[in-house]
């Protein structure tokens, strides 16, 4: 295995849990990848919290699922969908059987403007007709003036949300994916639309007990371990191929890199990466608010936030975190921060602080942090390739493609990361099982 990501630590367990042997490679000291925790220094001194703040959703059902067997799901809790923003946006989505739910959500919602509630349910009722498929290379942009929604339905609600999902501007953003992440969530069952909000930075929900669990079933992690070439060890007759990295041999390699990473380690190793060094990255930042406990304003447990970057109020998103080591904590999200580039961290610092005074009163943060992951996701567009993590397959027998770029319905997600890396080691599995190999049972999957 490459990479200790969600969707290598996916792959490493349901692996190691057929009775595979596994090594586990990872460049950085923790495992993670993108969804970590990392410790930040503040003037409300030091914290562990998320490398930046995730959203999860019921919808998530295999990165739920993997967390719950690892012993962590009392770390989750489970709030119906309800979405408000100090501009007085408010839907809720009240503890009715689906599609009741929506039906009342999109009935009762407030502040959207005239005629948006029949233009939501137009929306949800036109795409769940036409099977949740968009139109081949269509924008969300598009997508949602063939359904003629309304310029504040638009600006208040699909644009954060398409946003948030996608890490990419309704103009350039995927419908098909939007589409998708719509049938899973508000056109799903009622939990499926649920906040999952953790009690916890991220390592302690998958990364720091998928390890322990790794390490108790024999695998052997080697984390600060980049990996910068594979080489193919063939021409024993009669033996499978062999990949060799650094000075061991394995009968098979799950490479479960970001997308511009694996490019870059095939290359290296002389298997042409093709479409895979196509995916372009989008940044994501997220500005850490920080007050003393005792001297915070009163925060809604998460809220849509009104973005407005002519006015340098940048962030879209805002999620409590309550009080971590002395200090009352929350997460603002700025999303396709690519936007962003060129303006200073403090500049976006102030922006954030005035925004959060103006939303909520009170007084200012005594800190904001700004993390900013550069390379946080893809770009989720029409145009980006779609591949599986049999990829390699024909040119590159015994190597196996994870991340959240190999679910190709799925923009970039921890539910695509899980997915991935449950699919390659099946397909891995299933490989050694044709050749006889002992003990190599794939798991059962949802797709
Ligand atoms: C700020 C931010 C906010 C996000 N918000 C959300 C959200 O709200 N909801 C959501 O679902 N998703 C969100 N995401 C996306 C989510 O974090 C990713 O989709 C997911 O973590 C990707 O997991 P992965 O295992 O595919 O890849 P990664 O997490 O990138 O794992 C790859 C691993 O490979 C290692 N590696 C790289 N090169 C090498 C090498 N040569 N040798 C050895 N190791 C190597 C890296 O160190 C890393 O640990 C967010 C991401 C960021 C950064």
């Amino acid at each position: 295995m490459v990479g200790a990501g969600w969707a290598g630590l996916a792959a490493a367990l349901a692996l190691a849990e057929a009775g595979g042997k596994v090594t586990l490679f990872d460049a950085a000291p923790t495992p993670g990848g993108r969804a970590r925790t990392v410790a930040l220094e503040t003037p409300l001194g030091r914290i562990s919290i998320d490398n930046g703040q995730h959203l999860i959703v019921g919808a998530y059902r295999e990165a739920i699922g993997l967390i719950e067997r690892l012993g962590a799901g009392h770390l989750l809790r489970r709030h119906p969908l309800s979405l408000s923003s100090p501009a007085g946006l408010s839907l809720r989505a009240p503890r009715l059987p689906a599609p009741l739910h929506l039906g009342w959500a999109a009935l009762t919602a407030r502040g959207l403007g005239p005629g948006a509630r029949g233009a939501m349910l137009r929306l949800m009722l036109g795409l769940r007709l036409a099977g949740w498929r968009a139109r081949d290379g269509e924008t969300v942009a598009q997508l949602l003036a063939r359904f003629g929604q309304p310029g504040p339905l638009v600006d208040r609600l699909w644009a954060p949300l398409c946003i948030g999902a996608l890490n990419t501007m309704p103009g350039e953003a995927c419908a098909a994916a939007f589409a998708a992440v719509l049938r899973d969530t508000l056109g799903a069952d009622r939990a499926a639309s649920d906040f999952v909000g953790a009690e916890a930075p991220l390592g302690s929900l998958l990364p720091e007990p998928a390890l322990d669990r790794l390490r108790a079933l024999g695998a052997e992690p080697r984390l600060r371990e980049p990996v910068r070439r594979l080489a193919l060890r063939s021409g024993n007759p009669g033996l499978p191929d062999r990949w060799r990295i650094g000075d061991a041999d394995f009968d098979a390699v799950v490479l479960a890199l970001p997308p511009w990473s694996a490019a870059r380690l095939l290359e290296a190793s002389g298997v042409p990466a093709g479409p895979i060094a196509r995916f372009e990255p989008e940044p994501i930042a997220t500005a850490w608010a920080l007050w003393p406990a005792d001297a915070a304003p009163a925060l809604p447990r998460w809220s849509l936030l009104d973005e407005e970057p002519a006015r340098d109020r940048y962030g879209q998103w805002l999620f409590d975190r309550g009080t971590v080591a002395q200090a009352r904590l929350a997460g603002i999200v700025i999303s396709a921060a690519s936007r962003l580039d060129g303006v200073a961290a403090e500049r976006i610092a102030a922006g954030v602080s005035a925004q959060l005074a103006d939303a909520f009163g009170g007084p200012p943060p005594a800190a904001v942090k700004l993390v900013t992951e550069r390379r946080a996701t893809f770009r989720c567009t029409p145009g980006r390739p779609r591949l599986r993590p049999d990829h390699l397959r024909g040119q590159a027998p015994g190597l196996w493609l994870a991340g959240d770029w190999l679910w190709p319905d799925y923009p970039a997600t921890l539910e695509a990361a899980v997915r991935s890396g449950g699919e390659a080691a099946n397909m891995a599995l299933a490989a050694a099982a044709a050749t006889g190999a002992p003990n190599a049972t794939p798991r059962k999957q949802t797709r």
